[in-house]
């Protein structure tokens, strides 16, 4: 038995690693099999975290987290949990291996995952032209005409980086102004291949085997009107990935985790949460990490108050 798992590989999931590792007690990290790494694996510069005044690719920030827990003594495994049992002094944390690891106290940093626009052939036409990430399929629009839907510094970010292979990036928003930040927007508004839709809803997606083109709605006069596309980005926000802990503890009316105060505990003792799946609000890799730490010094000082006969049960001890 271990004394703390920690659930998610993102930047809440890998600062409390680095923490609880420093504290000796060797944490095992569940990072997932195939997002390790969290959402900036899918972002290109990192222009706003601390210490890198040149910018970081999104990438080689998450391994060189990865690498700073690691050399403290974490664990990190790409696989998935698929259940949580937290009730007990001893959570269990079931993976996609089948395997079941055990733990006095579990992180749950586990993000949050893209939303999707609701409307029909979405996932059928995912990954046939239909996309939630720029840096992953840009490269597959060289020349082409594609279109980003959303309005917020996800959206302006990935028509700002699809215009490298595109020849003309719409951005469809639903109102007539942006929720970004002011300088994503200046840097989209003054991209000569990217023009503004506004007041605009994808309401419908056409193409058999992959895109062809969209149907978009007029938020204001309710206007139908068809455009041609060979690619639609979708960058609408995300949902906090609660999943695992539905019916488990308690969440916010917004769908996050509920924590006590600026503090990350859940409802149950020895469970704790950070990151994105906590945070309606700032969602950046620096609030995260900072929100990692936090968790991190909560379980440690759980850990301190358990009975000795518990703690001896953990490895180590
Ligand atoms: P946001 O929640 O900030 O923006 C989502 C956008 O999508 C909004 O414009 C919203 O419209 C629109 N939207 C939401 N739901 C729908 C829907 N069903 N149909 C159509 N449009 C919809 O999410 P982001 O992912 O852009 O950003 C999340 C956080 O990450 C923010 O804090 C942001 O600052 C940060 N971020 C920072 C970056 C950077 O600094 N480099 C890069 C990327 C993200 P409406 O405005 O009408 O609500």
């Amino acid at each position: 038995m271990r004394q703390v798992i920690i659930v998610g590989s993102g930047p809440a999931g890998y600062t409390a690693a680095i923490y609880v590792a420093r504290a000796n007690l060797a944490p095992l990290v569940v990072a997932s099999s195939v997002e390790a790494g969290g959402e900036l694996m899918n972002t290109t510069d990192v222009e706003n975290f601390p210490g890198f005044p040149e910018g970081i690719m999104g990438p080689d920030l998450m391994q060189r987290m990865q690498e700073q827990a690691e050399r403290f003594g974490a664990e990190v495994l790409l696989d998935d949990v698929t259940e949580l049992d937290l009730s007990g002094d001893i959570k269990r944390v079931t993976l996609g291996s089948g395997e079941t690891h055990e733990a006095l106290a579990v992180i749950v940093a586990t993000g949050s995952a893209y939303r999707k626009l609701g409307i029909e052939n979405e996932d059928r036409l995912s990954g046939h032209g239909v996309s939630w990430c720029a840096t992953c399929d840009g490269f597959f629009f060289r020349q082409k005409t594609i279109a980003v839907v959303g309005g917020g510094d996800s959206a302006m970010e990935e028509a700002t980086f699809l215009t490298r292979f595109a020849d003309k990036v719409y951005v469809i928003h639903r109102k007539d102004s942006l929720r970004a930040s002011k300088i994503m927007q200046d840097r989209a508004h003054n991209d000569p291949k990217i023009e503004f839709v506004w007041n605009t809803a994808v309401t419908a997606l056409h193409g058999e085997t992959a895109l062809t083109g969209v149907a978009l709605t007029n938020t204001v006069d309710g206007s139908v009107r068809d455009l041609d596309l060979d690619g639609l980005f979708i960058a609408i926000g995300n949902d906090p990935r609660t999943h695992l802990v539905h019916n488990k503890l308690d969440l916010t009316p917004e769908g996050t985790i509920a924590v006590k105060g600026r503090s990350s505990l859940t409802s149950l003792p020895g469970v704790f949460a950070a990151g994105d799946v906590i945070d309606p609000t700032y969602r950046q890799a620096v609030t995260a990490a900072g929100s990692g730490t936090v968790a991190a010094l909560d379980a440690e000082h759980y850990l301190a108050a358990l009975p000795a006969e518990l703690l001896a049960q953990a490895v180590p001890a």
